[in-house]
């Protein structure tokens, strides 16, 4: 018989009550080191008592209007958002998926608003994640993701990540947009190198395609930068946000220039819930305290230290463990074995990570983890991995 939930998850038998910085905890009272934290999601820890009180603040004057009238929470979020980036403009959405497909349509309509219709093609690159929107999957390309739900969107091509020669191949007239993630996660923490990032923007400067960056996982200081691509130095055209902006509550956003964002008009585009007071509360706060320099300074000292340990562990577990990559706090630990089965050791040491693919298990703190909680994880993965080179 079907469970009353849908059946799309392999869920793990863990489930927890409450919540507080770093720690996930059972109704047993059994604490869990959370080097997952929903995913680069609760950015800034379980129950931090400055989103909880915007939060509950917000919530006792007002959640819900409509877009149909001004949100002066939304207005202050869009303000600073532009403030601290690339962006001249943003629309607030409740997922990544919702960026993406925005993102997509405002690529589109660029091109047919500038009387080229017919400049429709979205370069992709394999193993990327956008979301589960018939848009997204199929921006994506996944088999596991795309088998059975044709047909799809026409209008994308997948690429092999990292291949510029394909690209420069693959970039036509046709050409409307080139879609990235900076840092891939679900596909396994694979950095671009900062070099191929420069020459791709050049290329779109070049020809005209616009850049749009998914920086839905690596984006909102989890690089230490408040979002990645400030890292090899070059701005995109549009960027799709979500998950850490809310800190756990459901917020998203697409970022865009005056210029990438020209076609979009009133009626073009819309949200019932996208940038409510709630969530815009929320993000507002999250976006003051992450895009201090002290903050982000912070982020770096702990991803420094965090990733020297990660070597020492790896070269104490060579049957385990292959390698480091990543960012910051946007870490892969290469696996030798599935890595499917070292999150589950971890779970047996009461410690969170988050399995992606090409065998890689995924550290993705929240970014107030503080150096004991390094020390202390570190300790739970070499115990972890001791299990499984004993078992
Ligand atoms: C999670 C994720 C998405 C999808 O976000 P949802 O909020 O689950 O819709 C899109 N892109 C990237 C890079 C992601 O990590």
């Amino acid at each position: 018989m079907i469970t009353t939930v849908l059946p799309t998850y392999n869920r793990a038998p863990l489930s927890f009550e409450r919540g507080e910085g770093s720690w996930l905890i059972e109704a047993d009272g059994t604490r869990y080191l959370d080097l997952g934290a929903g995913i680069a999601v609760n950015a800034l820890g379980h129950a931090n008592p400055d989103l909880v009180a915007a939060l509950t603040e917000q919530a006792g004057k007002l959640w819900h209007t409509s877009n149909l009238y001004q949100i002066p929470n939304q207005q202050k979020l869009a303000d600073l958002l532009v403030a601290h980036t690339f962006a001249d403009t943003v629309f607030f959405t409740n997922s990544g998926t919702e960026s993406a497909e925005l993102a997509i349509k405002m690529a589109r309509k660029y091109w047919y608003e500038k009387g080229q219709p017919d400049r429709i093609e979205i370069l992709t690159f394999e193993g990327s994640f956008h979301g589960r929107s018939t848009g997204a999957i199929a921006a994506s390309g996944g088999e596991k993701m795309i088998k059975g739900f044709g047909p799809l969107m026409p209008g994308f091509t997948h690429l092999p990540w990292g291949d510029m020669a394909a690209l420069k191949a693959a970039l036509t007239e046709a050409t409307a947009a080139i879609l990235l993630e900076p840092i891939i996660g679900e596909g396994g923490i694979k950095a671009w190198p900062d070099a191929d990032l420069r020459e791709i923007r050049a290329l779109c400067d070049a020809t005209g395609a616009l850049l749009v960056l998914d920086e839905v996982q690596c984006g909102m200081g989890r690089t230490g930068r408040l979002f990645a691509h400030e890292l090899a130095g070059i701005t995109p055209d549009i960027m799709m946000v979500a998950k850490g902006i809310g800190g756990g509550f459901p917020l998203g956003a697409v970022l865009a220039t005056e210029n990438a964002a020209s076609g979009m008009v009133a009626g073009s585009h819309g949200s019932t819930y996208g940038g409510n007071p709630l969530a815009c509360a929320v993000g507002t706060r999250v976006m003051e305290i992450i895009a201090q320099p002290d903050f982000l300074e912070a982020v770096n000292r702990k991803a420094g230290l965090f990733r020297q340990k990660l070597e020492g562990l790896v070269a104490t577990h060579p049957d385990v463990f292959e390698g480091v990559r990543g960012s910051g706090l946007m870490l892969g630990l290469k696996c030798k074995i599935a890595p499917a089965d070292v999150v589950k050791a971890g779970y047996a040491e009461h410690l969170l990570t988050v399995p992606a693919a090409d065998n890689v298990i995924r550290i993705l703190p929240p970014l107030t983890i503080t150096e004991e909680e390094i020390a202390e994880a570190i300790n739970r993965l070499d115990r972890a991995a001791t299990r499984l080179e004993t078992a």
